[in-house]
């Protein structure tokens, strides 16, 4: 692993070689993007580099020293990952690492701690981690790991060098894949990338995910049959089996939006580069023609609620009910 194996993130890779050549590196780092988009990689690669013994003249890592060899398997004891318990970081993990960070480095240039989903950290958490950053030790880098910067405290993203992780490019996800499995067929391989949605992680799960695909055929198919306009007095019916079948809530609510998204797309703008469900090109067209452009934005925005709704635990069936009288554009036919 070195930093010419994270895909898509030639931007942000450049941004920190460079302040190692200029040895101008900060004492704390957010790292922002998607899930998925290999920021985690990178932080752990950036620990490498700037504690390898044997630095090559292009400043990467020789992958071979000491330091290197025990920071990919992250068992250094100069690097520290801070991670969520139960769903949030706590001021005890904090403390725990202001109390540690005073201590200088056991055998590295430099001591690091990877504060992975950095926007799980409690109130109190990001106050008593704010008092090392204004303040940090020398021998210190601080990385922050974050798909949103907003829930981070501002205080503390004044103090840190920023770092954004764009999505990685289809084509870019379609490559690493063909490279990574020798096997995979070519048709696959263009399928997950565009369903991946920029993210490397999620392209990776995907691979491996054979039961996504017959769940995601069952619902496609479903979708299909659903058309602005059609629907009988059954309607309630049909939603409660709907509900009954689902098991998997946030992975069938993804696999609706990308649907109503690819339908947008091609109605706006009939560009198929940017069409996730690309094995479904036709009957998205064919519903492109049926569905108002009215009608999907309302669909689209209603997803975007139910997460919120889902978080607020709102009943699953009240949540479908409403969803599907979007899907078949009744209030749009009442008025
Ligand atoms: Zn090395």
């Amino acid at each position: 692993m070195s930093f010419n194996d994270i895909v898509g993130q030639e931007r942000a890779i450049k941004i920190l070689t460079k302040s190692l050549k200029e040895n101008k590196i900060s004492s704390s780092y957010i790292f922002v993007g998607s899930e998925g988009t290999g920021k985690k990689l990178t932080a752990i690669e950036f620990t490498k580099a700037v504690n390898c013994l044997n630095l090559n003249k292009d400043l990467e890592a020789c992958e071979d020293c000491q330091s290197c060899s025990e920071i990919s398997k992250q068992r250094s004891p100069d690097l520290k990952i801070i991670e969520p318990i139960k769903n949030s970081i706590k001021i005890e993990q904090i403390r725990e690492m202001r109390k540690e960070i005073g201590l200088k480095p056991f055998k590295n240039r430099k001591k690091i701690y990877i504060i992975d989903k950095a926007e799980k950290m409690t109130i109190e958490a990001s106050n008593c981690l704010l008092k090392t950053i204004e303040e940090p030790p020398y021998y210190a880098i601080i990385i922050l790991i974050c798909s949103k910067i907003d829930p981070i405290l501002p205080t503390i993203v004044s103090r840190c060098h920023i770092i954004n992780f764009g999505l990685i490019s289809s084509y870019k996800i379609k490559e690493f894949l063909l490279n990574k499995n020798k096997n995979i067929e070519k048709e696959k391989s263009e399928i997950i990338s565009k369903l991946a949605q920029g993210s490397i992680g999620s392209a990776l799960k995907l691979l491996s995910a054979e039961e996504y695909f017959i769940r995601r055929e069952e619902v496609l198919d479903y979708l299909s049959t659903i058309s602005p306009g059609k629907y009988g007095d059954d309607i309630f019916a049909k939603v409660e089996k709907m509900v009954s079948e689902i098991d998997r809530v946030e992975e069938v609510l993804e696999m609706i939006k990308l649907w109503y998204r690819d339908i947008l797309i091609i109605k706006n703008t009939g560009d198929q580069k940017y069409i996730a469900n690309c094995d479904k090109l036709e009957i998205l067209e064919e519903k492109s023609k049926i569905y108002s452009q009215e009608i999907l934005i309302d669909i689209l925005d209603y997803l975007e609620k139910v997460e919120e709704y889902l978080i607020k635990n709102v009943n699953k069936r009240l949540i479908f009910e409403r969803l599907y009288i979007k899907m078949v554009g009744v209030e749009y036919c009442l008025k």
